[in-house]
């Protein structure tokens, strides 16, 4: 980002567009009901995963969960950043911290930062199956389960390990009924039941997954 003495006001370099997408606040339901960013395009970060808080700039575990603009696969841009000419694709409907974010001035943004986050429940409150189906996903594969089993499993409990592969395998599963049965794209699961737990087990618990042969 800019020093913030040297500008008074945005000049759209796009600095902060280069570094991910926003978190998503209630105000910002309007712009995916009318379509503007569709439910692909977002991704969930779930209570109990770690990430990183752009006010304090350090990794905090969440209380709960984030909703985010996805970032584009090659770079941690925003998914909506034209980098040819620094703009934003979607500049008349962004959310509402793209608006409050003065880079030079950050009082603005902290003030509104935590508050009001959007929720799944919140943005497919009308669906009630993808509601159910989040929710289950949630009961079973939730982080403070995870912790719990990855904690005994470091004090030397054999049967915690079988209870984490339970976990990853329900989350596994899940994804491909979603896919399968329920014809849910998969771009969309990232926003319905967070990142895969296979990924979210090495990069917050330094734990690798192998997939086991087939006999
Ligand atoms: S708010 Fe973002 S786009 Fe505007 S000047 Fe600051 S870094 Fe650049
Ligand atoms: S939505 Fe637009 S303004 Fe907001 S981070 Fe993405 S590209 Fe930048």
């Amino acid at each position: 980002m800019l020093k913030k003495e040297t500008i008074a006001e945005c000049i759209r370099c796009g600095t902060c567009c280069m570094k991910g997408g926003p978190a998503l606040h209630d105000e910002d339901k309007q712009i995916i009901d009318q379509g503007d960013i569709p439910l692909t395009a977002l991704y969930t970060i779930r209570k109990g995963e770690l990430a990183r808080d752009n006010v304090s700039g350090g990794m905090i575990r969440l209380h709960a969960e984030i909703i985010k603009i996805k970032s584009r696969p090659d770079s941690s841009a925003c998914i909506y950043f034209n980098d040819t000419d620094a703009s934003c694709k979607i500049y008349d409907n962004r959310p509402v911290e793209c608006r409050t974010l003065e880079c030079w001035n950050t009082k603005k943004i902290e003030s509104i930062y935590a508050q009001n986050r959007l929720t799944r429940c919140l943005v497919l409150k009308t669906v009630e199956w993808l509601t159910d189906l989040v929710q289950t996903h949630e009961a079973e594969c939730s982080l403070d389960r995870i912790q719990v089993l990855v904690k005994n499993r470091e004090s030397g409990d054999s049967t915690a390990t079988c209870g984490l592969s339970e976990i990853i395998n329900y989350d596994f599963h899940l994804r491909n009924l979603a896919a399968e049965k329920g014809k849910i794209a998969p771009d969309m699961h990232d926003f319905l039941f967070g990142r895969p737990l296979s990924e979210l087990f090495s990069h917050q618990f330094g734990v690798k997954i192998e997939k086991s042969k087939p006999e």
